[in-house]
């Protein structure tokens, strides 16, 4: 018996398998502190909740239609609408189960085999494993100054007669940056003039901060949605902290939002209706619980940041949105696997290895627990790996004293 050679090089999510080591420590009683978690520790808004019970309450649990129920779709249009500027069809909305969904899905819609994909690092871990998945080729752009920002003209040096789309996450998922409007707006031409599909993946674009703001792709094209090469993806994940929801969406032309809802049909079918009915709910209620959020998340990436400024020969990059940083330990280790497991088992602190962004060196923090956690691990791993730092620290009731520096 055989397994697939294609299905055997996806590459197990390294974050999982971190978090598995970290829970069984925990269930043996260690005080481990998750600095790896990709998701808001707040509670579900209210009118979600209340969504989810009301169709529950009616006994209805059938089959919705594929790209979504009708009524989430129109809040997705609304939603849309204030958000982007754009008013899209119901045509050209699909509801996946989570914007992973969405994201396989208009990859799999779009690619043929050894179709290409341009992916900018530092980049989601799942973007080149989704592509490979699709039988294409990721091509990662990695900015030549070490930072985090590619220069256009690096991305258009990347493209090639097999380039289908270019992916971009901002803010970044795993860097916490935010592109600079000139660089998307290069990039809608550069897809306009050569015909690529541009995926937006905006699923961290309502968690910015410092009063700046996401700027929508379509700003940059005078086309509209049928006639574009933008593919928007969000979802209520990261909006309002509904991860295990699992609803994401797609607004994109009709032509593969038809495609896409057609791969959809032979997969999952539609995404489950509780928890359509539950971003339903999340999208109609009160919209404060959002900037609750991203005020409660800016003012932890402020903590975060005060406490890396006296851990010795650490650099960051100020992050302008999300619920990342990634940290340059390059100073520490040049391996970041063996870093983070290094942290796990002395500091009791889980972070994620630069590696798997495409950032050997680096580790990626984590800032959306509480304040109390996040000062306690950042503290950790100052004892752990930093020699100014003094060498006696109590991790839970224990006393621990360094003797490795
Ligand atoms: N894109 C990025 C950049 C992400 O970080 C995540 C979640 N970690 C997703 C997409 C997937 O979101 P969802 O939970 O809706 O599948």
């Amino acid at each position: 018996m055989r397994i697939s050679q294609l299905a055997q090089q996806i590459k197990e999510s390294p974050t999982l398998k971190l978090n598995e080591e970290a829970m069984l420590m925990k269930e043996r009683g260690a005080p481990v502190i998750n600095m790896s978690a990709g998701q808001p520790a707040n509670k579900a808004p209210i009118t979600a909740i209340l969504g989810s019970a009301a169709k529950l309450k009616t006994g209805e649990m059938k089959y919705t239609p594929v790209d979504g129920l009708r009524s989430l779709k129109q809040a997705i249009i609304r939603y849309t609408e204030e958000n982007y500027g754009r008013l899209p069809a119901p045509e050209n909305v699909i509801v996946s189960t989570g914007a992973k969904q969405s994201i396989f899905n208009a990859l799999f819609s779009i690619l043929n085999p050894q179709d290409e994909v341009i992916i900018l690092a530092p980049y989601w871990v799942s973007y080149p494993e989704m592509v490979k998945m699709c039988y294409g080729v990721p091509v990662i752009v990695t900015p030549e100054d070490g930072s985090f920002y590619p220069r256009f003209e690096e991305v258009e040096r990347a493209i090639s007669s097999y380039t289908r789309a270019i992916i971009v996450n901002s803010p970044n998922n795993p860097s916490g940056l935010m592109y600079s409007e000139d660089f998307i707006a290069d990039l809608v031409d550069l897809c306009e003039r050569r015909g690529i599909f541009l995926i937006m993946d905006d699923i961290y674009h309502k968690l910015v901060f410092d009063g700046r703001q996401h700027t929508p792709a379509y700003r940059y094209t005078t086309r509209d949605i049928d006639d574009s090469c933008i593919i928007v993806v969000n979802g209520v994940s990261k909006l309002y902290g509904m991860t295990g929801t699992r609803i994401g969406w797609t607004i994109a032309n009709r032509r593969l939002v038809e495609v896409m809802a057609n791969v959809q049909g032979q997969i999952t079918s539609s995404p489950p209706v509780i928890s359509q009915a539950a971003a339903e709910g999340a999208l109609t209620g009160m919209q404060s619980i959002v900037e609750n959020l991203r005020l409660t998340i800016q003012n932890n990436r402020d903590v975060t940041l005060a406490e890396l400024r006296s851990f010795t020969d650490v650099r960051v990059i100020r992050p302008d949105g999300t619920f990342y940083c990634l940290v340059d330990f390059r100073a520490y280790s040049n391996d970041s696997v063996e870093l983070a497991r290094f942290l796990l088992h002395k500091a009791l602190v889980v972070t994620v290895p630069g590696k798997e962004f495409g950032a050997e060196g680096y580790l990626r923090l984590t800032y959306s627990g509480s304040v109390k956690e996040i000062i306690e691990a950042i503290d950790r791993m100052k004892w752990a790996l930093d020699p100014n730092a003094p060498n006696e620290i109590y991790i839970g009731d224990r006393k621990m004293v360094r003797d490795w520096l």
